[in-house]
């Protein structure tokens, strides 16, 4: 039995991150499809196969509009709201996406399907190949040890990561006591990545 895991969202356009994921800065998502991994059944006891988790945001995208006037009629239309955001292994789309034929963009999810059956714009889109997607499990799974492991050691140093212009301090209401100064203290710099390119990194890290 297929299962996904839906994470509704009043926000505009939430999006996962692999980035992200790979640096275990945003693990809940993939989190809940472990539990599920390893817990998850169906009344009558069969276990759930996770293959997708996704953030579906209840409020429409903005729009541009030619005209004030024009954002009513727009507005009843919601674009872009309620698509499902997230990660998909690609081998549960046909039981997603019953009309999607061999190949094609799936109008649910955001997932393009090469003639030969593989994702295609694997950057631009939300699938994932079977074995990438086991690895982007196995590699939250160990980034989820890890830092059970640290806060078990005591692991509190004060260490702030920037990804891309993005770092925690910006919104963090204890900098006043923290005594980290941004532009003076040394920040952990991370590498921002294309999905391919974390497909890649934890392709080598689940081999190795
Ligand atoms: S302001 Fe201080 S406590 Fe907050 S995220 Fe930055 S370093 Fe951490």
């Amino acid at each position: 039995m297929l299962g996904i895991v839906i994470d509704y969202k009043r926000t505009r356009n939430k999006r996962l991150d692999l980035s992200s994921v790979y640096h275990g800065l945003s693990l809940q998502l993939v989190a809940y499809l472990l539990v599920l991994s390893e817990h998850g059944e169906s009344l009558a006891g069969r276990p759930i196969r996770p293959i997708g988790a996704f953030y579906v945001s209840l409020l429409p995208q903005y729009e541009a509009v030619d005209h004030p006037s024009a954002a009513e009629i727009e507005a009843e239309t919601f674009p872009g709201a309620y698509r499902p955001r997230g990660l998909l292994n690609a081998q549960g789309l046909q039981a997603l996406d019953g009309q999607l034929g061999g190949s094609g963009r799936s109008q649910y999810f955001n997932v393009f399907r090469k003639k030969d059956g593989k994702v295609g714009h694997i950057d631009a889109s939300d699938g994932a190949e079977p074995g990438d997607f086991q690895a982007i499990l196995q590699h939250a799974a160990h980034k989820l040890a890890t830092l059970a492991d640290g806060i078990l050691d005591g692991y509190v140093s004060v260490n702030p990561y920037r990804l891309k212009d993005f770092s925690p301090c910006s919104w963090c209401p204890m900098s006043s006591v923290c005594r980290f100064e941004m532009g003076l203290s040394d920040v952990r710099f991370l590498e921002s990545l294309k999905r391919s390119e974390v497909f890649a990194r934890v392709r080598e890290g689940s081999s190795a």
